[in-house]
């Protein structure tokens, strides 16, 4: 029987391949009809076999492109059969193309590799191969509708078979705008050398064998490579970046590879080899061919697996294990705490200084991206710095503004968010607004996204810190509607919204700083609450920090101030002052006393430092959350011990007292325990005290689902045991998957908050 299918298929399906891959199975399955884009997705009119049919339907949410995300599919029966004779794309009018969304930038696809190793290919071996499901997007493209003379690309022009490819549909290379071959494509070499064909990556991978720093141009930006088990070459590295400590990333062959050094799970497997090749971080082996300065004092690795056909080529040279290349330390290419380097000049300049020589190319970068960190953490993939492969992807919200909203981020970790529709586009990671380059680079990409996306914005969500780079530029932006968002509200809705959930939740925020709305420095935080507003439940109790916010550089200032609050000037009889010159402790005491440049913080990141210097593992830092990581990483496994703390219900809600803990800690430490035991029982009492006020506060409110998030909560032993324990309690702990915990996810919370709030004001 011969039936016709109206379909209509919603969510992510546009400028992903979606049509030519119906295209393909249409007529794969014998069956005539059409596609074509619409405002909100895509409808195909189908007519075949009634079975046919029935299994094409099963078949497309199975087969579709990676790319694509399907939200719905509805189907009705058609009218009437129209016999049509075959299957056909439908170019759709301009105006709803517009709406397409801008793929991330993807890693090579299983296609286009085994192209690249087969002699027989005339793409044999070229660093520039891509398909319709892999390669460069968002970091060519300049402007929209995306097609090639709109992106990067457009100064190379398609050979005669390049095009044959790109106009048929038949092709894996149907619309591929980036399309490339030997004889039409971008090229690659070796700065200052005469152009060597594919010899400059065997010239390159000579030098890193022997030690050299390589700048590689990349995808979105320039990586500084160098080999991983070399540490000679990996501390000059460091040195010349001005890197001290802050762990390294590497790039290795193949999963099997990654097993000589790593622990790899069948889920942390599958995440090495998504399309978005995220950095993971593995837990390391015993035995490690690595060497220990890549990831000083840390039990994991970040590790990530080729994804352009140059890193692939780079590491399928050398004969055997031997003499190929195990891993390779594959880190931004900038100066520490600058934005990664992306166009050729400046590279050629910045990196200098640090690279031995530079690999480049002549596709151009017009947007940058940071390579992506994930974790897995209670089962589930955690993002902690979303950018390359991941954005511009937008996350679905629930509900659609009436007026484009810009969310400015905060001031770590920054990202801006832009709300159209439903769509949240969240941006590639930004970095630490301290300088200006960074603040370049977020200006640049505020213009960019809006002009590429078609956002504006008519109102602007901002971070209540009034010494935020971001605040200061959304203040100064005339003619938009302000409004100022509480750094903890953000990371609440940052959560909820993620997950689509709109009632009240009930929150455990913990991070390193935030301004709260009493004026004092907050961060770890009890809250109830919804886009519409929030409550303070309770927090941490408020402590000095002395110096302020330069002192975060030197964690023992902080442990100087709860010891103090604990035993006043006596504090200065504890072994643990002798660490330290009398003058800087009398200089700290000083200023506890009489309260000058000591702002109150309510900070588990704060807390963290404290008991990290006190306990030995790290006195100061050169990269944010250091001794946060470094207690982390030394504490005992499977030890069950944990320390007192108090907890008192006061007017202004649950406040967590840690001096118990403290004094608990100190008797350890006379006791001689080791500092590994000293850091768990202590992140053990974390968890403690935070499920006991969790517990408290769904009593009191009758509330069940408690958000959690906050850059404290990249801690894995922390988030593992407090989710552990919430559940064991009855409660339903919602955690960050898709969106960091830490400041990356503020713009998101940020235009959820605006939206609501502009949503009730307009009585929706
Ligand atoms: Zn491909
Ligand atoms: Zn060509
Ligand atoms: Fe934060």
């Amino acid at each position: 029987m011969i039936a016709r299918r109206n379909i209509k298929i919603k969510g992510i399906v546009q400028g992903v391949g979606f049509r030519p891959f119906i295209f393909r199975l249409a007529e794969e399955r014998g069956i005539k009809g059409w596609i074509t884009n619409t405002p909100e997705g895509v409808e195909i009119d189908a007519e075949a076999e009634e079975i046919a049919l029935d299994d094409f339907l099963k078949d497309v949410p199975h087969l579709a492109p990676p790319l694509s995300q399907i939200d719905q599919i509805l189907v009705c029966d058609g009218a009437s059969l129209q016999g049509y004779d075959s299957f056909s794309i439908i170019e759709s009018s301009l105006g709803t193309e517009r709406s397409a969304l801008i793929s991330p930038d993807l890693a090579t696809c299983p296609d286009c590799l085994r192209e690249l190793f087969s002699p027989q290919d005339r793409r044999y071996l070229y660093p520039f191969l891509n398909c319709t499901n892999c390669g460069p997007r968002y970091s060519i493209i300049q402007d929209i509708p995306y097609d090639r003379e709109r992106t990067t690309m457009k100064v190379f022009s398609m050979c005669p078979r390049c095009r044959a490819e790109y106009h048929n549909p038949r092709n894996r290379r149907f619309h591929a705008q980036p399309n490339a071959c030997w004889d039409c494509g971008p090229r690659l070499w070796m700065k200052d050398e005469p152009p060597m064909g594919r010899d400059s990556i065997k010239a390159a991978y000579q030098l890193l064998r022997r030690g050299k720093i390589v700048a590689i141009k990349g995808l979105s930006g320039y990586h500084l490579a160098v080999d991983a088990t070399n540490a000679w070459a990996v501390k000059r590295l460091r040195e010349r970046k001005g890197r001290e400590e802050k762990p390294l990333a590497i790039m290795v062959k193949d999963v099997a590879a990654v097993r000589k050094f790593c622990e790899v799970s069948r889920a942390e497997e599958d995440l090495l080899q998504r399309a978005s090749r995220p950095i993971v971080l593995l837990r390391k082996l015993q035995v490690n061919p690595i060497c220990e300065e890549v990831a000083p004092h840390n039990r994991f690795l970040g590790v990530f697996l080729p994804y352009t056909p140059l890193h692939h080529l780079l590491f399928s040279l050398g004969e055997g294990a031997k003499e190929g290349l195990l891993a390779l330390i594959m880190t931004s290419g900038n100066l520490s705490e600058e934005p990664l380097s992306y166009q050729d000049e400046e590279a050629a300049q910045r990196l200098a200084g640090i690279a031995d020589r530079i690999l480049l190319h002549n596709r151009e970068i017009h947007v940058r991206s940071d390579d992506s960190v994930s974790r897995m953490m209670a089962g589930r993939e955690v993002v902690l710095r979303r950018s390359r492969g991941y954005a511009p992807m937008p996350i679905r919200l629930k509900t659609s503004p009436p007026v484009h909203i810009l969310g400015c981020g905060a001031e770590l970790k920054n990202t801006i968010c832009l709300l159209k529709g439903e769509n949240a586009f969240l941006s590639q990671h930004i970095g630490d607004l301290e300088n200006y380059e960074t603040l370049l680079y977020f200006e640049e990409t505020v213009r960019h996204l809006q002009r590429i996306l078609e956002i504006d914005p008519q109102v602007v969500a901002f971070d209540l810190h009034p010494d935020y780079l971001s605040t200061q530029y959304a203040l100064s932006q005339e003619g938009l509607q302000k409004v100022p968002i509480q750094h903890h509200h953000a990371h609440l809705c940052s959560a909820m919204a993620e997950h689509q959930l709109e009632g009240p939740c009930l929150g455990i925020i913990c991070d390193g700083t935030g301004y709260g709305t009493d004026g004092r420095i907050w961060g770890c935080e009890f809250l109830v609450g919804d886009c519409l507003g929030f409550e303070r439940l309770g927090h941490l109790r408020y402590l000095p920090l002395p110096g302020g916010s330069a002192s975060i550089k030197k964690p023992y200032r902080m442990a100087l101030s709860y010891l103090y609050t604990y035993l006043g000037e006596d504090l200065e009889e504890l072994s643990f002052c002798r660490r330290f010159p009398p003058q800087e402790v009398q200089v700290v005491t000083r200023l506890l006393k009489c309260g000058f440049n000591s702002p109150l913080v309510s900070s588990m990141g704060r807390l963290f430092d404290a008991v990290s210097s006190l306990s030995g593992i790290q006195d100061e830092i050169t990269f944010e959350g250091q001794a946060a990581v470094a207690l982390e990483m030394v504490a005992e496994e499977g030890w069950g011990g944990h320390y007192d703390y108090g907890l008192q219900k006061q007017p202004e809600g649950y406040i967590i007292d840690p001096i118990p803990l403290i004094a608990d800690i100190l008797a350890d430490l006379k006791a001689g325990a080791s500092a590994p035991r000293i850091a768990a029982s202590f992140q053990n009492t974390v968890i403690h005290f935070l499920l006991d006020v969790a517990q408290r506060m769904a009593t009191a409110t009758n509330l069940n689902r408690v958000v959690l998030s906050g850059g404290v909560f990249q801690n894995a032993y922390l988030l593992e045991g407090l989710n552990r324990q919430l559940i064991k309690a009855g409660l339903t702990p919602v955690l960050h998957q898709r969106v960091p915990p830490n400041d990356g996810g503020i713009s998101l919370g940020q235009v959820a908050i605006a939206n609501a709030q502009l949503n009730q004001s307009q009585g929706k």
